[in-house]
């Protein structure tokens, strides 16, 4: 049995995109981050947020799980999450 790949989001670190952000040709695969609310391929290309300045706002606001109809996973830390993936952005305390 073989599980479906994951993909890691880029901006929070949540490690189970169902697609890769971007495909190979550079288009954004429209999934959205129901850790950190980021669209590929909205967020970034038509309102023009980075996504590292997403993260950094998203971490301003106090690192929110952002789906709605999906809940966290238990036990989910976002600072963990963060620092698994080597993400910058967190203060070093
Ligand atoms: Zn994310």
């Amino acid at each position: 049995m073989s599980l479906p790949k994951k993909h890691p989001c880029p901006v929070c670190g949540w490690p189970a995109l169902a697609e890769p952000p971007r495909s190979p040709s550079g288009g954004g695969s429209y999934e959205i981050c129901p850790c950190c609310g980021f669209q590929f391929g909205v967020s970034d290309d038509d309102a023009g947020i980075s996504p590292a300045e997403w993260r950094r706002r998203w971490i301003a606001g106090g690192m929110k799980w952002a789906s709605l109809s999906r809940t966290a996973p238990a036990r989910w830390s976002a600072t963990r999450q963060l620092r698994r993936a080597k993400l910058p952005g967190l203060s070093q305390s």
